[in-house]
């Protein structure tokens, strides 16, 4: 399923993307972290929210359309492009 960013609402609130902070890789098993699957190019998240999350190095979109209590929850994030780990701010 290729990544498409939601359309609009009806209230014309606009998605906001949200630059995510580059960590160093955590050690094994300390924190989750969410890593594609299978290679695949495409975000780790997606919500049901307005915010876009970006990776911090390379701009790759890693969690797409997240609702705040959603991105509360979120683990780090591997990058699916440039292999950097990434947290929400
Ligand atoms: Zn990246």
């Amino acid at each position: 399923m290729a990544y498409e960013p939601g359309p609009r609402g009806p209230d014309d609130r606009l998605e906001v993307d949200i630059i995510m902070c580059v960590v160093p890789e955590p050690p094994k098993g300390e924190r989750n972290v969410l890593v594609s699957k299978d290679g695949r190019q495409e975000p780790l998240m997606v919500g049901t929210g307005q915010d876009n999350f970006l990776c911090g190095n390379c701009g790759a979109v890693l969690a797409g359309s997240m609702g705040p209590e959603e991105i509360e929850e979120a683990p780090l994030f591997k990058c699916y492009r440039c292999g950097a780990y990434n947290r929400v701010p």
